[in-house]
């Protein structure tokens, strides 16, 4: 099946008991038994919850993958992947990372024994060299947030093959639209479902993918003791906002493709960071592990800070809000925003200059965000 009518179909059939076409909110914490321990299959709405499931099938399938699990958060579906590691063990990570990601390796589970390291993940090389026989995760993200590097996920697959290390890749910012990073070697892909698969910007939610039913199953467990699930409610907004997930996606490529020309021909604009453009640094491995280069550009303002807050605020159709992924164009300065919990120096180490500017490409018409980007850099 293709992409675009599993979007619409995977994980969703209609209701057995009253044929409604669209999957119904259990909105309900418990389910009657007839005799104790005798139930349909659903005990409790933290373990079981079919709007839930029905998300999981959608959002598995949609990653060509076996099974998943959907978290209140993305945040809540990294660290319940943590979760399986021990004091001691070690983990490689990309360095150009969400904030957030970050805060949470470093200042949570560095600080309960496990160690990272993060490395620049574009030269496979600098991976190779840190796998030891404590290694027992690769987190990478790709494209990274927000300098928009590209991490060719079959080579560090590749490199870890024949080994017990799993690599779990954060897809959010490419979505299974643009990417199966399964298809390509990885062994759980996670999901800030808040982004581009919810994507109108009304639910917080999360998710992991993965095919090892073993796997899946510890981190069932893993889930259902720590509790981050989310409710029905939520999970319905996701099954809607799935079905146009293909074409929202083709939109916020095309879109960016517009606007990428106008602020590489700025006189403002010192760079641009897009993974589309010819000079970008991974464009090669881009073009071959994604399908379309995605809706988010960074670029960077000619000056200083107030030179980029001065265009940032003189836009009007793009808002200034955090977070990333809905049919509304959003501007975000990583470095106050996003980013504000990676430390000044590691900020500067990566890029993440304070006149860098990172776009969330909406799904209005082109014509228009172009308008809008022309007369927010006219100083
Ligand atoms: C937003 C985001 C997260 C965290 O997800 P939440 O849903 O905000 O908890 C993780 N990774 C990336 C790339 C993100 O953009």
């Amino acid at each position: 099946m293709k992409f675009g009518t599993k979007a619409v179909h995977a994980g969703v059939h209609p209701d057995p008991t009253t044929g409604a076409i669209m999957t119904p909110i259990f909105q309900t914490s418990t389910y009657a038994q007839v005799s104790p321990g005798a139930h349909k299959g659903y005990e409790y709405s933290r373990t079981q919850n079919p709007t839930r499931f029905a998300l999981r099938d959608s959002i598995a399938a949609l990653e060509d993958g076996k099974t998943g699990l959907i978290f209140s958060s993305g945040m809540g579906a990294i660290d319940t992947l943590m979760k399986i590691l021990k004091p001691g063990d070690e983990v490689i990570s990309s360095d150009d990372l969400y904030g957030g990601s970050y805060r949470l390796f470093s200042r949570v589970y560095e600080g309960l024994g496990i160690k990272f390291h993060f490395t620049d993940m574009r030269k496979v090389d600098n991976v190779k060299k840190l796998v030891n026989e404590k290694t027992k995760l690769i987190w990478v993200e790709t494209p990274t947030n927000p300098m928009m590097n590209i991490v060719d996920i079959q080579a560090i697959a590749d490199l870890k093959k024949g080994t017990d290390i799993l690599l779990a890749v954060d897809n959010t910012f490419a979505t299974p639209y643009l990417q199966l990073p399964l298809a390509l070697g990885a062994d759980v892909v996670m999901h800030s479902v808040t982004k581009y698969l919810g994507g109108h910007s009304d639910v917080v939610m999360g998710a992991l993918v993965l095919n090892d039913l073993e796997l899946a199953e510890k981190l069932a467990f893993l889930q259902n003791s720590a509790g981050a699930v989310p409710g029905p409610q939520d999970c319905f907004l996701v099954l809607r906002g799935i079905k146009t997930l293909h074409l929202r996606m083709k939109q916020h490529c095309e879109n960016a493709r517009a606007l990428v020309p106008v602020l590489q021909d700025h006189p403002l604009v010192e760079k641009v960071y897009w993974p589309g453009l010819k000079d970008h640094a991974n464009y090669e491995v881009a073009a071959r592990q994604m399908k379309d280069f995605g809706g988010m550009i960074s670029f960077v303002v000619k000056g200083s800070k107030e030179a980029a807050f001065k265009v940032m605020e003189k836009f009007e159709l793009f808002t200034i809000a955090e977070s990333l992924g809905g049919v509304e164009s959003l501007v975000n300065h990583p470095a106050t925003m996003t980013h504000a919990s990676v430390p000044p120096d590691k900020r500067l180490e990566l890029g993440i200059v304070d006149n860098l500017v990172r776009l969330s490409v909406g799904v209005e018409e082109p014509e228009d965000l172009v308008s809008d980007l022309k007369q927010a850099l006219e100083l």
